[in-house]
């Protein structure tokens, strides 16, 4: 009874069947996006609709004990439970930084653990949509015969994961040397056919672009909506883990820009039906190697900046022409929204302070609260107001992020909070002595 739909993104006529192979609209090029039935979702309350995803969380109901299938009539109503390809993806901790809130001057601090996922990364959420859909076009008879990505290191390894959980064929390309070397083993690992190009993320989506032309290759970009669908959910889950309370902020490290359109889709789909009654502030943080959207915001969004991306730690978001840039300008108006960014220094300062608090920070992370932290010392984001930094990957895929921070080896960086081990003879007095000295 619900629907939804393909439809151009910048309001060209037309709709398409999520089961067809089509990523832009043919009359402008634009961005497609996934369109519901908003006044069928009507039907069910706003209470109704609460009181079911309560009861779905945690089943083993499958696939609706997933943190994205969990919401299956606002993602893709019609597809068939048989054809879900699903990790139980989402159900990830929304950890209350309290110390680490306490430090910087935001006692009410949550992280939102995206990247404790099957994958180490919030790619799951969106993955799992498009490899359900691709499992239902290939049932149905579709000419597709394989499905492909160019990508930054995350992508790559959930395309490669889903693929191989559905017997689907993948092919990854990735920028040769640009990705953690626990990016580049993942989809080794799970088969798919890896492409190592002498490149960078751009030139890697230029050249994905034209292979799937043809359509018997599905393209997995974020320019394909389907993504954004399961990347959505992450606001929505949020939101019910406050108990449907609203946050003053979210904090997102934003690279190709899908991932905070997804986020604003969803939040915006929880006002439409009445869930929540007022929308958060976002804020897209970037790198300053790679800060494309930042030039943007600061220019009034008057044209979009396309520069080449220059190395930085947070590899994952080292993009120099954003995809999603449409859709991410209009949700950073739609919520208020702030662009800021942060060197290298700051973010591995903060992903480092972070981890004195018991977390485990990606460079992304990182990113996300140096962005924070700026905010907090301007005095835009003030003492008593709620914030929730969406951690975007897990720290132990960059262990030569961590390792170069604590042997204060990272470039353009000065490592105050290194910590690293002290090496010893086996002499117990030699021992006691460096205890003594060190808690002293
Ligand atoms: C993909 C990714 C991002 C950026 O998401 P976009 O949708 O490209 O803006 C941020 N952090 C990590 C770890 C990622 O893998
Ligand atoms: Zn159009």
């Amino acid at each position: 009874m619900y629907q939804a739909y393909f439809r151009c993104f910048r309001g060209c006529p037309g709709q398409w069947p999520l089961y067809e192979v089509i990523y832009t609209c043919p009359t402008c090029g634009g961005l497609l996006e996934v369109a519901h039935d908003v006044e069928a979702l009507r039907n069910r309350s706003a209470a109704a609709w609460m009181r079911l995803f309560g009861e779905r969380s945690g089943t083993t109901h499958f696939p609706y004990g997933s943190g994205v299938w969990r919401y299956k009539e606002w993602v893709i109503p019609d597809l068939v439970d048989e054809n879900v390809v699903s990790t139980f993806e989402g159900n990830t901790n929304l950890f209350w930084a309290s110390r680490l809130g306490e430090q910087i001057g935001v006692p009410d601090l949550w992280v939102k653990q995206s990247g404790n996922s099957h994958t180490g990364s919030f790619k799951d959420l969106g993955m799992t949509v498009l490899v359900s859909v691709v499992k239902q076009m290939m049932a149905q008879g579709s000419t597709v015969k394989a499905v492909a990505c160019a990508s930054t290191g995350d992508t790559s390894a959930a395309l490669a994961s889903y693929g191989a959980a559905a017997g689907i064929p993948t092919i990854v390309f990735l920028p040769q040397g640009k990705v953690s070397s626990a990016q580049l083993i993942q989809p080794i690992a799970n088969g798919a056919t890896v492409l190592a190009l002498d490149t960078d993320f751009d030139g890697c989506m230029r050249v994905v672009k034209e292979v799937t032309k043809d359509n018997s290759i599905y393209l997995a970009n974020s320019m394909n909506s389907l993504r954004i669908e399961g990347q959505k959910t992450v606001g929505i889950e949020i939101i019910q883990q406050f108990d449907w309370e609203v946050p003053d902020w979210f904090v997102i490290p934003v690279g190709n820009l899908g991932n905070i359109s997804a986020l604003a889709k969803g939040l915006l789909l929880l006002k439409e039906l009445g869930i929540i009654d007022r929308l958060p502030r976002l804020v897209a943080a970037q790198a300053a190697h790679a800060n494309p959207f930042y030039q943007s915001y600061q220019q009034e969004f008057t044209h979009k900046v396309a520069r080449s991306a220059h190395k930085t730690l947070a590899s994952a978001i080292q993009i120099g022409d954003p995809v999603s840039y449409e859709k991410a300008v209009k949700a950073v108006q739609q919520f208020d929204g702030i662009v800021e960014e942060a060197t290298e220094h700051e973010l591995a300062d903060a992903a480092a302070r972070a981890d004195l608090t018991g977390l485990y920070t990606c460079p992304h992370t990182g990113v996300a609260l140096a962005a924070l932290l700026k905010l907090v010392a301007r005095g835009v984001v003030k003492s008593h107001e709620k914030v929730v930094v969406i951690s975007t990957a897990h720290g132990l895929k960059f262990t030569s992020f961590k390792v170069g921070y604590h042997d204060d080896e990272l470039e353009e960086v000065e490592a105050h909070h290194a910590n690293p081990p002290i090496y010893l003879p086996a002499d117990v007095d030699v021992v006691k002595k460096a205890l003594e000295k060190r808690l002293s």
